[in-house]
């Protein structure tokens, strides 16, 4: 038996990141699956300093040097590869956000792009700015690669300080794992939304897309126009009568499918289906319809979030009793 060449044995530390291997390996006691260097990275990664492993640690998410690796991708530096075939809505990476240059281990900030940047420039190229997060930095995260046409997604769950890694379509083993770093399929967002993601990637990451990439793709673009004149009926909601709320919910509907034939991102659809949860329990007779919004709504919410984050507790407290929500019958005629 030669344990020299043996590579299913080489691990990286899930939490400092160092490579390991043989006996240096120690994996947690619980899953088996997470690697780490010593008993105190274990300690910080079950804990808020590291990836809060003690809530994920039953839910199977993905493991480095398991199910997928980093490794040289041409002409992109070094990018995230699947190891192995990865199914559509697999968690694929739980990595933790930093919110500042400072709280960023050197080592780690110092190993990222671009190569002969300051450390205030390689926090800068790297964070992944949100709405909801602010600015946040997750080392791993950073490996990953821009693509048009994504076969992954990413989402910031702001009170676990996570960020969520989830396959979007069966990824093939060897196969490049890519996200958008700003979504501009998002079909959510109005048009001004799409140039103004376009036109950051292009300044912040020179990504210059060739002629013939999905982003350009004309039919594409019309299906996110017509789904975002769908999409604006939806705010006007001043009137609660049942024929209204059911025509309303109608346009939902088309929303969601317009989603779904453009590739159905978990994250695009959990709106529409929350939209169609509020805008069915204003009226007591359309209470009912709710069901199959909130039902959807957290299966999608399972898939892309965490069980334990606050938005998907407050999902459930919705589906528990409607009655939770403030839209609950707000005005019975
Ligand atoms: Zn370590
Ligand atoms: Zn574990
Ligand atoms: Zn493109």
């Amino acid at each position: 038996m030669d344990i020299n060449t043996d590579n299913q044995n080489k691990r990286h530390c899930a939490f400092c990141l160092k490579e390991i291997q043989g006996n240096e390996i120690k994996r947690c006691g619980k899953c088996q699956a997470r690697a780490y260097c010593s008993r105190e990275c274990q300690v910080d990664d079950w804990s808020g300093k590291g990836q809060n492993h003690k809530l994920w640690c039953d839910e199977r998410v993905c493991e480095e040097d398991i199910d997928w690796d980093i490794r040289i991708a041409e002409g992109k530096g070094l990018g995230l590869f699947a190891k192995r075939d990865i199914p559509r809505y697999t968690k694929i990476l739980v990595d933790k956000g930093y919110h500042s240059r400072k709280e960023v281990p050197q080592p780690l900030l110092e190993s990222l792009m671009p190569h002969s940047g300051s450390l205030a420039a390689k926090w800068d190229f790297n964070n992944m700015y949100s709405s909801e997060g602010g600015e946040n930095l997750g080392v791993r995260v950073s490996r990953l690669n821009h693509d048009c046409n994504n076969n992954a997604t990413f989402k910031y769950i702001p009170d676990l300080k996570v960020f969520i890694i989830v396959s979007i379509v069966d990824i093939a083993k060897d196969q490049e794992i890519t996200i958008q770093y700003q979504s501009f399929n998002d079909v959510s967002k109005d048009a001004k939304y799409r140039n103004v993601r376009l036109m950051i990637l292009n300044e912040k990451w020179g990504i210059k897309c060739q002629a013939d990439c999905v982003c350009r793709d004309k039919a594409v673009r019309l299906r996110i126009e017509k789904a975002h004149q769908v999409d604006k009926v939806i705010p006007s909601l001043l009137k609660f009568a049942e024929n209204d709320i059911k025509a309303k919910l109608k346009v939902i509907d088309d929303n969601i499918e317009v989603i779904q034939e453009l590739g159905g991102c978990p994250i695009s659809l959990i709106r529409p289906y929350y939209d169609g949860f509020q805008i069915a329990i204003l009226n007591q007779k359309t209470v009912p319809l709710s069901t199959k919004y909130i039902d959807k709504l957290i299966e999608y919410s399972e898939i892309i979030n965490s069980k334990h984050s606050e938005e998907h507790k407050t999902f459930l407290k919705y589906k528990e009793n409607p009655r939770n929500h403030r839209n609950y019958c707000l005005k019975n005629i």
